[in-house]
């Protein structure tokens, strides 16, 4: 039979005296986006530096395509491609030269360099920024040569620590697209501390908190976690619950003060223009409207009270 790509068995880690994490256990199989869920301070990125052999677990083992991590860390990390929290850049130098540098510390066949150099570049969408310093590359570009530096060996997993942050929205999209099509062939494993990030880029999640896993499934398990949308709404002559109830999409609703309401409906936009549109026809003068996002701490009391 053969090996999953990633088993973690009952890993610890201790900096000081707190267990940063403890007893974390799971496998990892086939190509797909893995998101590693959890608030700042969870533990994921112990848990990846870890995986990833650039930090010594106080206790537990990590196998990596079978390889026991701590026993062949050298053989173990040809499977790997991690890109850390902060990409590990050389600003001095150009795409080319820097690639080139990680290609030799991965020990790549010199043969292939060039190829895999260029492959990596084209994947990235990075090819015209190839003679560029890296000092001159926007936030965007950057991790896209992280990414590229992540996948130039072809490793079957690929680790991604927190790959959106500190990007603006459109870099965002770019990099989750990006993140998506390399997981076609292999299987990426990214860290988010925002549940909006796992739920448009995973298929799977794995949530950590407070250094333990408190929950491993599909995205569609976790939804059922998530609370229904909420809307918040401000109107100067506010209507009662029970007339905004009345309305198709609305499936409950509550005063907040003396102006507002909080509406949970069925998360379709059409629900939030007939609002409006009844606002303005029954004169209930609305001064503001807004999505409320569920939060990862709302989640993780629902699963913790399970
Ligand atoms: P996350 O990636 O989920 O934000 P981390 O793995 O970085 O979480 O941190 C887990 C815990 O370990 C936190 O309490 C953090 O303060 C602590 N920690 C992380 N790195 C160190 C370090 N180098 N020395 C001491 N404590 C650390």
């Amino acid at each position: 039979m053969e090996n999953p790509i990633v088993k973690v068995e009952h890993l610890y880690h201790r900096y000081t005296t707190q267990w940063a994490i403890e007893d974390i256990s799971f496998e990892i199989d086939g190509s797909g986006v893995v998101g590693l869920l959890g608030s700042n301070g969870a533990g994921k990125s112990t848990t990846m530096n870890i995986i990833c052999g650039v930090l010594k677990q106080t206790q537990g083992k990590v196998f990596i395509n079978g390889i026991d991590t701590l026993k062949h860390p050298v053989a173990a990390r040809k499977y790997i491609g991690f890109l850390p929290q902060k990409p590990p850049l050389y600003p001095d130098l150009t795409v080319d030269e820097y690639l080139r540098f990680c290609a030799e510390i991965h020990w790549m066949d010199r043969k292939k360099i060039k190829t895999a150099i260029g492959e990596a570049e084209e994947r990235c969408g990075i090819t015209h920024m190839k003679d560029r310093l890296l000092r001159n590359l926007s936030g965007g570009y950057q991790q896209r040569v992280g990414i590229a530096q992540a996948i130039l060996h072809d490793p079957k997993f690929v680790v991604l620590d927190e790959p959106t942050n500190g990007l603006d929205p459109n870099q965002i999209l770019e990099v989750r697209q990006l993140i998506r099509d390399i997981a076609e062939e292999r299987t990426v494993m990214l860290s988010t501390h925002i549940l909006s990030e796992v739920q448009a880029t995973c298929s799977t999640i794995k949530m950590i908190e407070h250094g333990r896993v408190v929950f491993s499934g599909s995205v569609d398990e976790f939804d059922s976690y998530i609370e229904p949308n909420t809307l918040y709404a401000t109107f100067d002559l506010p209507p009662l619950p029970d007339e905004l109830m009345a309305m198709p999409g609305i499936r409950r609703a509550e005063s907040v003060g003396s102006h507002g309401v909080r509406l949970t409906y069925d998360g379709d936009r059409d629900t939030i223009k007939l609002i409006i549109r009844e606002s303005v026809a029954r004169g209930w003068e609305m001064t503001e409207i807004k999505v409320e996002k569920s939060s990862m701490e709302a989640v993780f009391a629902k699963l913790s009270g399970k």
